[in-house]
């Protein structure tokens, strides 16, 4: 791997080797492209679902699938999409970008990371090419909203634990479904459910892209969280779910290694949102810090106030430092898995994969 000897660190090797200065990627080096793309996600958050904030909390019937139909009409949902499904192809580290420009979105952000994430990235990394082309476009318009169901109630961090089966029918054209999932957004109006489930008395999950029409399968009511209380998260039930064979995804025991990796991407990326979330919160303070008087001055003149704001700005700083830098070098290692052969969207997930500490 030429390309990443000389510019990337490898996985974990920041640890132990020292790097060139200039050879750390640093946000001033975003492109105009990249800023632009970034920049329409932020008008988007800031007149489209700021100002409705308490309209989503409250879960405003059709709210929230209004607001993923408007974005995307604006292109906002099929940014890492490729080019020939619809999408702008966009490369990983601006897929980071954008997600810090829609991670200030509060609850928005929940649902429009859940479906351009760990909802999409199953069918564009691991669908075959009549599942793509079946569910690709669609998710990119925001015609069909995408939700991921692994969690089960005795099945959380231990994922691939899960008790939701599948088995062949009868004349084997279709996988039956029984079990429950929880905690799974974006499922009071998803059109498409990727599902994990053991198929018979398999040791490892295997995955299905699932319609939300599929007879069987029931939802319960809406969680009440304590925070992001505007996106639906609820319980799956599948009941003798006939699921057609043609949309298993990927092989049979393979859905265990499909959760993880999608999840690594989602973690690196949730990251990312948190940054967006974080220099919000910023301007706030700062702004409620000079307005906000006690003893004749605004307490932004106070040491103690003064140390709060400079803390979580360099809190956030570094958060984006270490974010993007490992964003470029996961990006660096796709394009060198890229060169040698391997397929771009496979080459997505062997880059990711290859950066577990980060
Ligand atoms: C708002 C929200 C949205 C969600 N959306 C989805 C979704 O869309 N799809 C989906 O499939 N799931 C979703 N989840 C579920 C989420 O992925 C799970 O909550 C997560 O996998 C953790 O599982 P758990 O909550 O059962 O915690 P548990 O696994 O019960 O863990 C409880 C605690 O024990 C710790 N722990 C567990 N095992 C170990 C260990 N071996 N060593 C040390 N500590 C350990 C954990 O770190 C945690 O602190 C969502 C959850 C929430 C809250």
């Amino acid at each position: 791997m030429a390309t990443l000897e000389k510019k990337a660190l490898k996985g974990g090797e920041w640890i132990v080797r020292e790097t060139e200065a200039q050879h750390v990627f640093i946000p001033e080096e975003w492109s105009e492209e990249q800023l632009m793309i970034a920049q329409t996600c932020r008008e988007f958050i800031e007149k489209e679902v700021s100002p409705n904030l308490d309209r989503i909390d409250k879960m405003e019937e059709g709210l929230m699938v209004d607001l993923l139909n408007k974005a995307g009409e604006l292109g906002l949902l099929s940014i890492t999409v490729p080019e020939e499904f619809g999408g702008m192809g966009a490369s990983f580290n601006t897929s980071c970008l954008t997600a810090e420009a829609t991670g200030s979105g509060h609850s928005f952000s929940v649902a429009i990371s859940a479906h351009t994430g760990i909802g999409t990235l199953p069918i564009q990394y691991y669908g075959n090419a009549a599942q793509k082309a079946k569910y690709l476009p669609g998710l990119s318009t925001g015609e069909l909203k995408a939700s991921y169901a692994l969690t089960e109630p005795s099945s959380g961090s231990d994922a691939n634990s899960g008790k939701t089966k599948a088995t062949l029918s009868a004349d084997g054209r279709h996988y039956v479904l029984n079990g429950q999932k929880m905690w799974i957004t974006n499922a009071g109006f998803a059109d498409v459910f990727i599902v994990f489930a053991k198929i018979d008395d398999d040791k490892n999950l295997s995955a299905f892209i699932v319609d939300g029409t599929t007879e069987g399968l029931t939802l319960n009511a809406e969680e009440k969280k304590l925070g992001i209380k505007g996106s639906s998260t609820r319980q799956v039930f599948f009941n003798n779910c006939h699921v057609p064979v043609e949309n298993l995804l990927s092989e049979r025991g393979n859905g265990f290694k499909i959760a993880v990796n999608i999840l690594n991407i989602g973690r690196i990326k949730l990251g990312a949102a948190a940054i967006g979330g974080a220099k919000s919160i910023i301007g706030d303070a700062v702004n409620y810090a000079n307005e906000r008087e006690q003893f004749g001055r605004p307490i932004s003149k106070y040491g103690a106030i003064r140390h709060k704001l400079a803390e979580q700005t360099i809190r956030t700083w570094v958060l984006e430092t270490a974010t993007y830098r490992a964003g470029q070098d996961i990006e660096d290692c796709i394009n060198a898995f890229i060169a040698e052969g391997v397929e771009p969207e496979q080459a997505k997930i062997q880059g990711v994969a290859s950066y577990p500490i980060e």
